[in-house]
């Protein structure tokens, strides 16, 4: 079993002062396949008091040598993305070919997007023509703890580490205990990339321990933290104590309009987009509200694609869907697929259970509600799972008001060849991003949510600018 118990502190890898053993495990077969260490206050506080030392030094460096270090980054990542997918495959569960051609990409194309938006970010801006001795800076946001969830590892990782390293933010990074090797990984990238001591610390840990520790600590200015709406509540209310500004990513129930006139792969690609990654992510389109004349065709198809899905371990090639990551998810996915059974949804496919030939691993059968209501449970919980709930609806203005129905507003679809449609229905949306007709958002467009999903902006130009502090400077010098 590997053995991972360092911390990567102050430009080195460190054993732990006040670690506990931590076994990661494979969610295909439920082996351990490493150990880490949960650190404690000691860890900690060691890792802030590097960062807090590296701050000034790394905030005065020139943003062109920064911009440097992220490119070097960039090649390096690139170089060690077949051991990068491997890992992220064996410890989340991700299929290896999805890994190789989704998680890893996704956080190489964030630092490719980030490096763009770097070259043409101003840190000192004119506020305008009739204040011409006004200035306004762009200062890092300071030392920020940097907390990231299991499902997109890198993706995460990359859209906290690299904007921080740009505006000139030392940080810690507490990477998910359930899947923290690729993060390890990303720690020995920048290592080799000559991030300077101090300015990356890892310290590896659990939400009431290192987690806790970051958020109340004195000496964070900022915590950007991706995860549960769980932990987002813990760590606001834990940071107000010390006033520190914090940027949350949290949960989704996104839903995806399909009016009767959508393209004819709608309900498909919807079903696919669902299922993809075992229906853990954030942004998944996991509620489909179906216009009424096409709802029955869209139950059938629906059920076609869930029933043709693969579920298989991650090391086996294909296109098939991996375990979920751990028992506790297992379980709570069991658990809302039998009450939406118990609220009266009807079962089209899959259901409670493994699926057939597997009794090992966190393996879920691809499951399909109809005739849900969106007062029932599973229309409103974030499953977390490859499950898909399809309401009917009869007009645009029923639809709107069904997909705003929600504590949540991460991302929502809408699928119709009426572009004046599209448009006003998303103009309508509460949610920090929609997605129309299949096509994917452009390179470097903000991720994020309102409501209960959350209040931060990641990516290009929008990342940078949520790691700095706006200073306004008046009587600036000719
Ligand atoms: P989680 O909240 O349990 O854990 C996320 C991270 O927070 C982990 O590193 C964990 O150790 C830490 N943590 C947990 N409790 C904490 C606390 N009290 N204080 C400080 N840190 C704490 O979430 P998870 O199970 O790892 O991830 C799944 C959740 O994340 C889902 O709800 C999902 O929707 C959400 N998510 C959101 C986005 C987004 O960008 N909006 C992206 C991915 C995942």
């Amino acid at each position: 079993m590997l053995e991972k118990r360092e911390f990567y502190i102050d430009g080195g890898w460190v054993a732990p002062v006040a670690g506990s053993d931590f076994e990661v495990i494979d969610p295909s077969n439920e082996e351990a396949i490493a150990v880490i260490s949960l650190g404690g206050q000691a860890d900690t506080d060691a890792a802030v008091v590097a960062a807090r030392r590296a701050f000034p030094g790394w905030a005065a460096t020139p943003p062109a040598e920064r911009l440097q270090l992220v490119e070097r980054v960039f090649e390096i990542y690139q170089a060690r993305a077949e051991e990068m997918a491997e890992t992220i495959s064996r410890e989340m569960g991700a299929p290896i070919e999805m890994a190789k051609t989704q998680q890893v990409p996704a956080g190489l194309g964030h630092i490719k997007n980030f490096i763009r938006a770097a070259k043409g970010f101003a840190f000192e801006r004119p506020l305008g023509e009739h204040a011409p001795n006004d200035r306004i800076l762009y200062d890092p946001a300071g030392v920020c703890a940097l907390i990231t969830p299991w499902n997109w590892p890198m993706n995460q990782v990359t859209l906290k580490v690299i904007p921080a390293l740009l505006t000139g933010c030392t940080m810690v990074l507490k990477p998910s205990e359930i899947a923290p090797l690729n993060a390890l990984l990303f720690a020995e990238i920048l290592d080799a990339a000559g991030v300077p001591a101090g300015v990356f610390n890892l310290v590896n840990g659990d939400g009431a321990g290192v987690g806790t520790q970051l958020s109340g600590h004195p000496d964070i200015d900022m915590v950007s933290f991706t995860g549960s709406g769980r932990a987002g509540t813990a760590i606001s209310k834990n940071a107000a104590e010390t006033l520190k500004r914090v940027h949350l990513e949290l949960g989704g129930k996104g839903a995806n309009i399909v009016f009767a006139d959508a393209d004819e792969k709608a309900v498909k690609r919807g079903t696919l987009h669902c299922f993809n990654n075992t229906g853990q992510s954030c942004n998944a389109p996991s509620r489909m509200l179906v216009q009424r004349e096409v709802y029955d065709a869209a139950v059938e198809t629906a059920d076609a694609v869930a029933k043709a899905m693969q579920v298989g371990p991650a090391a086996e090639a294909g296109r098939h869907i991996g375990p979920a990551v751990s028992q506790a998810q297992f379980d709570k996915i069991q658990n809302l697929i039998q009450v939406g059974i118990d609220e009266g949804a009807r079962l089209v496919a899959g259901g409670v259970g493994r699926p057939e030939g597997t009794n090992r691993g966190y393996f879920v059968r691809p499951t399909v509600f109809a005739d849900v209501s969106n007062d029932m449970t599973i229309a409103r919980e974030e499953i977390f799972g490859p499950v898909l709930s399809i309401i009917p609806f009869e007009t645009e203005e029923e639809a709107v008001a069904i997909a705003n129905d929600t504590t949540y507003g991460l991302t929502n679809y809408v699928q119709s060849q009426d572009g004046a449609k599209r448009n006003r229905v998303a103009r309508q949306l509460r949610s920090g991003m929609v997605e129309m007709n299949g096509q994917s958002r452009g390179a470097g467009s903000p991720f994020g949510g309102v409501k209960a999903s959350g209040n931060g902006r990641e990516g290009g130009v929008w990342g940078l600018e949520d790691f700095c502090e706006i200073k306004a400077v008046s009587g600036w010098g000719e």
